[in-house]
């Protein structure tokens, strides 16, 4: 089995349908260790996302041309860090992308190369209670049950579920980027809201696949 152009596409506006929903709580996530930006921030992204998607005449060739999209709407609509840092991660898995199906070795790449972009950006290793807590284990997790045999729908869930978890795990850490970093100790006891997004955009992935 193979994701192909139509996943990506699913993939994107299954986004847009998750940030909406759970805006609020993202943005109350962000109230508490930063500057409660984040849902909107990334609501209005998505909402870009979808129009530009909604304006073209056919789907792209691509997965990466999908996910080039993404990256340049986000980059462009997106303040603060997330947009670059999100922007930079889809920028990268378009260009491991350029093909027009996905096998699980495929999505393994995609996943690899947007956390990457996300380090390369934002310079965070794990345990800074960010992002990269959600998706550094679901990269592991897409890895192992590639390994194993699993198929790209199985592989998405499993970096999902991992997400998940990872992002559940920074709620005891102290901050040591970005804006939570400010608090200092008093970060700790909230949930990272960019792992939380993660674990939304990673949830809406293994959804579109299933
Ligand atoms: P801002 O903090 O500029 O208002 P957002 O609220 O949109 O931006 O995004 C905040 C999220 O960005 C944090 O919850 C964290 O997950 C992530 N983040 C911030 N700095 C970094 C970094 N250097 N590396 C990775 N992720 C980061
Ligand atoms: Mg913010
Ligand atoms: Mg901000």
């Amino acid at each position: 089995m193979t994701l192909d152009v139509a996943w990506a596409v699913d993939w994107v506006r299954a986004c847009a349908r998750t940030v909406a929903e759970h805006r609020d709580e993202l943005v109350e996530l962000d109230r508490q260790i930063g500057d409660g930006d984040h849902g909107e921030n990334l609501n209005r992204g998505f909402r870009a996302v979808v129009a530009k998607l909604d304006a073209l005449d056919a789907p792209p060739a691509q997965i990466g041309d999908v996910l080039k999209l993404v990256a340049t709407t986000l980059m462009s609509t997106v303040g603060g860090a997330a947009g670059p840092l999100y922007g930079t991660a889809f920028l990268r898995a378009s260009r491991a992308t350029a093909v027009s199906e996905l096998d699980s070795g495929g999505v393994v790449a995609l996943l690899e190369a947007a956390l990457e972009g996300i380090v390369v950006r934002g310079k965070a290793t794990t345990g800074e209670k960010t992002m990269v807590d959600a998706w550094t284990p679901a990269t592991e997790a897409a890895v192992a049950a590639a390994d194993g045999g699993a198929g790209p729908a199985d592989v998405l869930a499993a970096a999902a579920r991992a997400a998940t978890d990872g992002a559940q795990a920074t709620i005891p850490l102290v901050a040591t980027k970005g804006r939570a970093s400010y608090l200092g100790e008093r970060s700790a006891g909230h949930l990272d809201p960019g792992a939380r997004s993660t674990e939304l955009l990673l949830a809406a992935a293994a959804q579109a696949a299933a």
